[in-house]
């Protein structure tokens, strides 16, 4: 491992790192009123042959765990003196939610996938936003934003990718088959805000993981993550070797804006009536709310036939809750 220092992030430049090279760096982002510093980690590899760069983002949400762990996985994993390009990988982007174990940031309450491109003067949210898209994204090929649900939800490990017919559409679709998930999920809109949004914007094709949620790491599922960023690697011929997938299961279509999904009209104990990767019909029973004494308090039907993407795995609920997601299967 290279020397740990500590630079302000509009220092971060990876052109300066010598070719053939690991570096391990802490970047100033702000301090906070407390007086301490506010930094991210920052792992950059430098191939000792130009070519590609990879960027991959893990904790943009606080409470996402498999992502930091798999980035550090995968650069532990390559080898710089055998790359033609580079890897940039940022762990950790949202230190203060992590820190509070919280899926938005406890300083000023914003999610850092929405505030994208973010502004240098801003709150602390929004300018990590500012520092990981002008110092970071920027550099990419190609993006990685290796998410999962929080606490509360349950989805299958998938990788998403901007579903169309422009060029950068393709190179994510490509890209999406080559990580190499069970699960693929096309997007043919890219809501404003986020890290792969901004990577549009500039001419970036992106993806981004979800896999099931919960409080705590799945290993296996960050094994996933770590594969998946070096196949990423391997396509963009940064790193040599076969890309090992697994055989795509499903392959569905529909906007995953998780922000615009049905919620619950009462709070109570929710039972799920389906899976994840269910087939259902609109009308088909998704769920009961219940009170204490097994009253039901709410019934949730599907809006739409399609596949079950995400559900509701922790019981407790209030009104308003988000409680499932059907998407479509994909028609090619
Ligand atoms: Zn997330």
């Amino acid at each position: 491992m290279s020397q740990i220092t500590s630079e302000h992030f509009r220092e971060f430049d990876p052109s300066s790192i010598p070719a053939g090279s690991k570096l391990s760096q802490y970047y100033h982002i702000a301090t906070l009123a407390n007086g301490d510093p506010l930094r991210l980690a920052v792992l950059v590899a430098k191939g000792t042959q130009p070519g590609k760069t990879l960027v991959a983002l893990g904790g943009v949400h606080g409470d996402e765990y498999e992502g930091p762990h798999a980035i550090r996985e995968a650069f532990k994993h390559i080898d710089p003196s055998q790359m033609q390009g580079d890897f940039i990988g940022v762990p950790q982007c949202n230190v203060p939610a992590f820190l509070a174990g919280t899926r938005t940031s406890p300083i000023d309450g914003l999610n850092l996938a929405r505030v994208f491109p973010g502004t240098l003067d801003g709150t602390v949210t929004e300018r990590i936003a500012y520092y990981l898209g002008k110092h970071v994204i920027s550099h990419a090929d190609l993006l990685v934003d290796l998410q999962r649900p929080g606490p509360n939800m349950n989805m299958p490990s998938l990788i998403g990718y901007h579903e169309g017919e422009s060029v950068l559409a393709k190179q994510s679709r490509e890209a999406a088959f080559a990580f190499g998930m069970p699960v693929l999920w096309g997007h043919p809109n890219v809501s404003k805000g986020r890290t792969l949004s901004f990577a549009y914007e500039n001419r970036i094709p992106g993806l981004y993981t979800e896999s099931p949620g919960g409080n705590w790491l799945h290993l296996d599922e960050s094994t996933r993550y770590t594969r998946g960023v070096l196949n990423l690697m391997r396509h963009l011929n940064i790193i040599d070797g076969e890309i090992e997938k697994e055989n795509p299961t499903h392959h569905l279509i529909g906007d995953g804006n998780v922000d615009i999904v049905p919620t619950t009209s009462a709070g109570g104990y929710f039972i799920p009536k389906v899976k994840v990767l269910d087939r259902v019909n609109k009308g088909d029973l998704i769920g009961r709310v219940v009170g204490l004494a097994g009253e039901t308090h709410d019934t949730i039907y599907s809006d739409s036939d399609g596949v079950v993407i995400m559900i509701r795995a922790t019981p407790s609920v209030v009104p308003g809750d988000t409680v499932f997601l059907v998407t479509k299967e994909y028609q090619g």
